[in-house]
């Protein structure tokens, strides 16, 4: 059975830095949960970090170039955080790899999970174009990064992929 990755604070466990979850896109994804066809994960928890932690923002550029070492994840507090963002990206990719994810629904504007964008790093709630930091390294791997608003669209993929591989 084909399943996908699925942001933790999605699937309503409070796990975000403020110990809130992301609970609005829950009805949608309950099917894909209650069929166990969703891997509940969270990066920045799998990297080592706590619930409640300060807010942090990937400065001087995205998750792209943190994977590159150009870029750094700074809490609000300016603590580096680099390296547990790495770890949750690295455990991320390797749970697909282990469980042959080929697609994922994460959470838009984290520093961790954003597909397209992210906050700057100036802390005043600024959106810039990017990726966090494991959507990055999925999507380097080959992995298809959806966010919350593309369910539909995940769904459909998951779907197509399922098909695929019960035609082989
Ligand atoms: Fe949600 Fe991802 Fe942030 Fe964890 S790292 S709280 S899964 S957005």
């Amino acid at each position: 059975m084909n399943k996908l990755l699925l942001s933790a604070c999605l699937a309503g466990q409070p796990v975000r830095y403020d110990g809130a979850s992301k609970p609005q896109y829950l009805e949608q994804l309950q099917m894909l949960i209650d069929n166990g066809r969703a891997v509940i994960f969270c990066p920045e928890l799998a990297g080592g970090m706590a619930v409640p932690r300060d807010a942090a923002e990937i400065q001087g550029g995205d998750g792209d170039q943190v994977l590159n070492g150009l870029a750094r994840v700074i809490t609000v507090n300016g603590e580096d955080v680099t390296g547990d963002f790495i770890s949750g990206a690295q455990k991320a990719l390797q749970l697909c790899q282990r469980e042959s994810i080929t697609i994922a629904v994460l959470t838009e504007k984290s520093p961790s999970c954003g597909s397209q964008q992210t906050y700057d790093g100036s802390f005043s709630r600024t959106l810039t174009d990017g990726h966090g930091v494991t959507a990055a390294l999925l999507g380097k791997h080959g992995i298809k990064v959806f966010n919350e608003m593309q369910i539909k669209q995940a769904i459909e993929c998951l779907n197509a992929v399922t098909d695929i591989n019960h035609e082989q």
